[in-house]
């Protein structure tokens, strides 16, 4: 669905993904987890071509959109680029939703402006979304007039609405108090029940436990060791991981 090859990024001098290989099969639900600054998050941002790669390549199936012949970076363009972009959806911590559109509009508007479906088919996929994620009742508000759980699922079935691949969730709970993270890993748990295919990088290790198919631990640009949660998390094979979970238990 989703590979990455020998990506590196930096910041001017600053190396902040490191010679980093990932691929994700069909269905997997992948976690990843690490230390803040370890960078988890520009991996996602370099996955999505919201940041540029230094070096590598990247690929959503059959689509190759950055490759390197070990010299510069090409980034494929217009019609191929816009293929691949559908082919992924993003959910970060907050503030996805735009502010002045109802949540049916949030989540149609992409659909059928983009994607250029028909509206009856995109309103009727989307009420299906909005009933998924516990949403009835909330077609019509706002965001602010939505708990910051309620935006985020909304922030999801907008993503969902686009029939994407592979979904990337960055600390999707993190911007929410405790009593509506839990509203927002049922849903996620759900999904990948349902066998949705998706990376999540979250510091919630038991829901990384529960969720996830496979565990990536990433520090200083690095993904430093993988494997079953069983195995990561249970019994880490690297001294970093080992400090990095001691914080959690
Ligand atoms: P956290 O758990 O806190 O979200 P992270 O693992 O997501 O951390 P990143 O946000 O990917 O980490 O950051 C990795 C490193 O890259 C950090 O040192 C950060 O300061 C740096 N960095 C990230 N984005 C930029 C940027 N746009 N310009 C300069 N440096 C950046
Ligand atoms: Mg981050």
């Amino acid at each position: 669905v989703f590979s990455m090859e020998h990506v590196s990024k930096s910041f001017g001098k600053t190396c902040v993904l490191r010679d980093i290989s990932l691929s994700v099969r069909p269905g997997e639900a992948v976690a990843i987890i690490g230390p803040s600054g370890g960078g988890k998050s520009t991996l996602l941002r370099c996955a999505t071509t919201l940041e540029t790669i230094d070096a590598g390549s990247l690929r959503y199936g059959d689509l190759t959109v950055a490759s390197s012949d070990g010299g510069a970076v090409t980034y494929a363009k217009g019609a191929d680029l816009r293929a691949a972009k559908s082919r992924f959806g993003l959910v970060f911590q907050g503030y996805n939703l735009f502010p002045h559109m109802t949540v049916m509009r949030n989540i149609c508007d992409a659909p059928i402006a983009v994607q250029k479906r028909s509206r009856s088919e995109v309103e009727a996929q989307a009420r299906a979304l909005i009933a998924k994620m516990g949403l009835e009742g909330c077609e019509n508000k706002v965001p602010c007039q939505l708990s910051g759980g309620q935006q985020q699922r909304a922030s999801i079935a907008r993503a969902l609405c686009l029939n994407p691949d592979i979904l990337f969730f960055d600390e999707p709970t993190s911007a929410l108090d405790p009593e509506l993270t839990g509203e927002v890993l049922k849903v996620i748990r759900q999904l990948a029940d349902e066998d949705t295919t998706m990376i999540i990088v979250t510091h919630e290790m038991a829901f990384a436990r529960d969720v996830a198919d496979r565990v990536v631990f990433m520090d200083g640009g690095l993904i430093v060791e993988e494997g079953s949660p069983a195995q990561v998390l249970g019994s880490p094979q690297h001294e970093r991981t080992r400090a990095f979970l001691s914080r959690y238990s």
